[in-house]
C-alpha cells in the first residue's frame, strides 16, 4: 500500500490509459511503472536490439550460475544458452541477473 506523498491519504490503483497507476483523492498520480512493466519493457528493449533472445522459459526453470552482474554486482545469475541465426557460429550463453533482470551475453 502506498500513501500519497502529497496529502498523506491512501492512494487506490487505477488504470489510466491502460496503464495501472496509484491515484489520489487529491488529484495525485504517481505514474511510476510497475516493476513487472518495467521487467517487460527490459526485455522487449533487448529483443529490439537483436542481440538478445526473449527468455520463453520461466526464470524458475532456468539453472542458476555463479555471475556477477554488470548492473548491480549481484553474484548470481539465471542462464541459458541460445543457437544465434549464423549456423556457424558457437552457441551463445546468455545470462540474467537473479537480484536486477539485468540481461547481458557471457563473453566467454
Ligand atoms: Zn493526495
Ligand atoms: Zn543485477
Amino acid at each position: 500500500m502506498l500513501f500519497c506523498p502529497k496529502c498523506g491519504s491512501l492512494m487506490t490503483p487505477k488504470v489510466e490509459k491502460g496503464k495501472k497507476v496509484l491515484s489520489c483523492a487529491c488529484g495525485y498520480t504517481n505514474k511510476k511503472i510497475s516493476p513487472e512493466e518495467a521487467r517487460v519493457k527490459e526485455v522487449v528493449k533487448a529483443a529490439h536490439s537483436g542481440s538478445y533472445d526473449i527468455v520463453s522459459e520461466d526464470d524458475t526453470t532456468l539453472p542458476v550460475t555463479e555471475a556477477l552482474c554488470p548492473d548491480c554486482g549481484h553474484d548470481k545469475a539465471y542462464w541459458w544458452s541460445k543457437q544465434t541465426r549464423a549456423s556457424d557460429e558457437p552457441e551463445t550463453k546468455f545470462l540474467k541477473c537473479e537480484k536486477c533482470k539485468n540481461i547481458w551475453r557471457d563473453a566467454g
